[in-house]
């Protein structure tokens, strides 16, 4: 049976519902390499709840340090909005002062992962996640226009770099297929520990609404199917109606039924909390929305010959080989590029675009 915590906290003092979750769920964490992965979504700042608290962050940091880990990095590879902008999305947020020196961009090295070829036949994956021994995911409590909550499944989504993301969304089409995309992208590497920030929470058409909803909660598990059964309970959702946890159980990942879940702390569904609709319409029927995951899809880096000095650093570093330089000035061929915008995020002119 699994088991969830729902623990009352806010965030200057989270760290006693931390500490709580590393009691009831005991990773080993002594002389292993650990992943701590919030939510982060894009550039934002904290106060805008977007992204994971960076009180919970520290606060999760501090604990594994006092554990002995082998090693600790923190990181995660942002959404549409912010391809390109790992380390600016930390800055904002306060998670890069959070992560207490630990913060890596993990975008800037992958590697190539057999993917279910009805989406794409391979995907590359932050080489952080692959090789951790320990991973850490610190989800938000936020609906979701396409899937109705981001929880523990959908933080997994951001184990892929740049622009992979977008193309699945595309390769996906729509709203049941991308239930089973982040499946897919989830069990991949599934995490550990879960342990999410619903201290302020997100309702309405999120992840970047402006509804925010003081919850006041701390929600923990070591299984992110059972954890997202009851954020949907909390949420005033059936988790029955959501096809990612429908297709989680299908492949064996955990189950959503209450009654093989067991609560430790208070589960209480939220009064009159704002849902999407459940069909996915707010983002599928959406064709502002529609037209951005499409254009986003298609970005490709391009190099300023105003700012490039011809150093080559991209060339070297692109982990597909998709850059060669011509007359100087490096050029992509946009059929290798996987979009992971490492090149633009290594470019010490700042000369990579996204175009
Ligand atoms: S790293 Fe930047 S400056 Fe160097 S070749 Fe590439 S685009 Fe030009
Ligand atoms: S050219 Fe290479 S480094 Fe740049 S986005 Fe494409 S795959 Fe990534």
């Amino acid at each position: 049976m699994s088991r969830v915590m729902i623990h009352p906290a806010g965030y200057d003092k989270i760290g006693e519902a931390v500490q709580r979750a590393f009691e009831l769920f005991p990773v080993p964490i002594a002389g292993r390499k650990v992943l701590i992965k919030p939510n982060v979504l894009r550039v934002s700042e904290a106060r805008e709840a977007i992204v994971t608290h960076p009180a919970l962050l520290r606060a999760v940091v501090e604990k594994i340090h006092s554990l002995s880990a082998a090693s600790i990095v923190v990181g995660d590879n942002p959404g549409m909005f912010s391809y390109g902008a790992n380390e600016e999305s930390f800055k904002t947020t306060g998670l890069m002062e959070a992560s207490c020196g630990l913060y890596k961009n993990i975008g800037l090295d992958s590697v190539k992962i057999d993917f279910d070829p009805a989406f794409m036949p391979a995907v590359s994956v932050s080489r952080a996640v692959m090789e951790a021994d320990v991973v850490i995911s610190l989800p938000k409590f936020k609906t979701h226009g396409l899937t109705v909550m981001s929880g523990a499944v959908k933080n997994s989504y951001g184990y892929l770099p740049g622009a992979q993301k977008a193309m699945l969304h595309k390769a996906a089409g729509s709203p049941e297929r991308f239930h089973e995309l982040i499946v897919e992208v989830y069990r991949l590497r599934v995490p550990d520990l879960f342990i999410m920030d619903a201290v302020v929470g997100m309702e309405g058409n999120g992840p970047a609404s402006i509804d925010l909803r003081d919850i006041g909660l701390v929600i923990a598990s070591d299984n992110g199917v059972a954890m997202d059964a009851v954020v949907a309970t909390l949420m005033g959702c059936d988790p029955a109606r959501l096809g990612f946890l429908k297709k989680a159980r299908e492949v064996g990942l955990g189950d959503y039924d209450l009654g093989s879940i067991e609560i430790i702390g208070e589960l209480k569904p939220i009064a009159n909390f704002k849902l999407p609709p459940l069909g996915g319409e707010a983002t599928s029927n959406n064709p502002h929305v529609q037209q951005l995951i499409e254009s986003r899809a298609v970005l490709r880096p391009q190099a300023d010959p105003q700012l490039c000095t011809g150093c080559a650093t991209c060339v070297e570093q692109c982990p597909v080989s998709a850059l060669t330089m011509v007359d100087a000035l490096p050029v992509v061929d946009a059929g290798v590029c996987i979009s992971c915008f490492c090149c633009q995020e290594m470019c010490p002119e700042k000369a990579m675009a996204l175009k």
